[in-house]
C-alpha cells in the first residue's frame, strides 16, 4: 500500500515513521509512505498558501490552487492505479476501526493535512474524495490526524504485525471490547489473574475470554452491542453465573 501526506510540516511525521510497527511496516515495503510539502505546489514567487477569508473573520485559509495543484499531480502520477484522497477534517466522518479497515484496501491513499482556519470550501467539495475526523475536537492541523489514520490502517496490512491474527482480537473488530489480559507475575501485590488463565483448559479460556469481551462492552460502551451480531441467550448467558467461576 502506497500512502502519500500533502502537507505543509512534513517534518512532524519524521518521529513517528522512523519508529515502531510503521517503521517496520515500511521497511518490510508492506507500506510506502511519500510526504509532500503543498507550500511546494504555490506558483507565486514567496510560496503563498494562504490568505484571508472573504467576509472577514480570524485566522487564514488555505488557498485552493496548491491544494488542487498537488492532488492532482500525485492523482496525474498514480494513473490507473488509482488514489483515494482523504481531506482530514474535524467535519468529517468519524474514524472508526471499520474506516480503517476500508482504507486499508485501497491501493493509494492521499492524507491531505489542512493548517490555519481549514481549507477554502471548493477544495473540499470538488478536490477530495472522502472527509474524515478523528473526533469531536479541533486539532491546530490535520498532521496528528493523518498519523492517527496512517497508524491505524498500517497494522491492518498484512505482514506488519508479528501475528497476523492479533489484530482480529483487539477492541471493535469483531464489534467488542476486547476481553482484559494479565501477563507475569501471576500475583502482583494483593492481585491475582484470575486461575482459568492459568489453567491451560484452552476451551475454558476461550469461553471465559468470551464472556468477558461482552460484560466490558455492555458496562464501558453498551451501544456497541447494537451492532456486534450477538445472539440474545449470548448476552443473557454472559450476564448469568460465571462457569469459570473467575469473575475479573
Ligand atoms: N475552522 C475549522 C472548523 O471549525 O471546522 C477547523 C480548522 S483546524 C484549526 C485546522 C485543520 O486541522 C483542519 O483543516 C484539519 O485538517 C485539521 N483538523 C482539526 N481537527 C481535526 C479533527 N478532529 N480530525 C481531523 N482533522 C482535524
Amino acid at each position: 500500500m502506497r500512502i502519500t501526506i500533502l502537507t505543509l510540516f512534513p517534518a512532524m511525521f519524521d518521529g513517528a515513521l522512523g519508529e515502531s510497527i510503521l517503521r517496520r511496516a515500511v521497511d518490510q515495503g508492506a507500506l510506502q509512505v511519500e510526504r509532500r510539502n503543498i507550500r511546494d505546489y504555490a506558483q507565486d514567487r514567496h510560496h503563498v498558501v494562504d490568505d484571508s477569508s472573504y467576509g472577514g473573520g480570524p485566522g487564514m485559509l488555505m488557498k485552493p490552487e496548491p491544494l488542487f495543484r498537488a492532488v492532482e499531480d500525485v492523482r496525474c502520477q498514480a494513473g490507473e492505479s488509482g488514489t483515494w484522497v482523504v481531506l482530514m477534517s474535524p467535519q468529517g466522518r468519524t474514524f472508526t476501526q471499520k474506516t480503517a479497515a476500508e482504507l486499508a484496501g485501497k491501493p493509494h491513499l492521499v492524507l491531505v493535512c489542512g493548517h490555519y482556519e481549514g481549507v477554502d470550501e471548493r477544495f473540499r467539495e470538488h478536490g477530495v474524495d472522502d472527509e474524515i475526523s478523528i473526533g469531536d475536537y479541533v486539532l491546530t492541523g490535520g498532521e496528528p490526524a493523518a498519523l492517527v489514520v496512517m497508524d491505524a490502517v498500517a497494522r491492518l496490512l498484512p505482514g506488519v504485525l508479528g501475528d497476523p491474527t492479533s489484530s482480529e482480537m483487539d477492541s471493535f473488530s469483531a464489534g467488542l471490547l476486547e476481553y482484559p489480559q494479565y501477563t507475569r507475575p501471576a500475583q502482583f501485590r494483593a492481585w491475582k489473574t484470575p486461575p482459568v488463565l492459568l489453567s491451560g483448559d484452552h476451551q475454558a479460556i476461550a469461553r471465559w475470554r468470551r464472556r468477558q469481551a461482552i460484560l466490558r462492552t455492555l458496562r464501558r460502551r453498551p451501544e456497541l452491542l447494537d451492532t456486534a451480531g450477538l445472539s440474545p441467550d449470548e448476552i443473557a448467558d454472559a450476564l448469568g453465573p460465571d462457569p469459570e467461576g473467575d469473575a475479573a
